[in-house]
């Protein structure tokens, strides 16, 4: 996980889009993300695009990578990433408990 999150930080420090780009970029995934989940789930009008499972998984990795590219464009800290993260999931683990 380490080499990949190295791997995402040298790409995003080589990506050409300004940050609004690279936010207008992350809504367009997350609409291809709702766009597949309405096809894999056959909802009415969406299932013709066949898309599946794996075109779920592979949209959510999209997302994951263009909301990480964004990030490290913000803040070359994995240090403080680790911390957001950690912050937010002791968050969200507080609402489920
Ligand atoms: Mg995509």
């Amino acid at each position: 996980m380490e080499q990949l999150i190295q791997d995402i930080k040298q790409m995003s420090a080589h990506e050409k889009k300004t940050l609004e780009q690279m936010g207008l970029k992350l809504s367009e995934e997350v609409g291809e993300t709702n766009q597949a989940i309405l096809s894999y789930l056959k909802a009415s009008g969406n299932a013709y695009k066949q898309l599946g499972l794996d075109d779920v998984k592979e949209e959510c990795v999209d997302v994951m990578l263009i909301a990480l590219a964004l990030y490290f464009r913000l803040s070359e800290s994995d240090d403080e990433l680790k911390a957001l993260i950690r912050k937010k999931l002791k968050k969200w683990q507080e609402k489920v408990n």
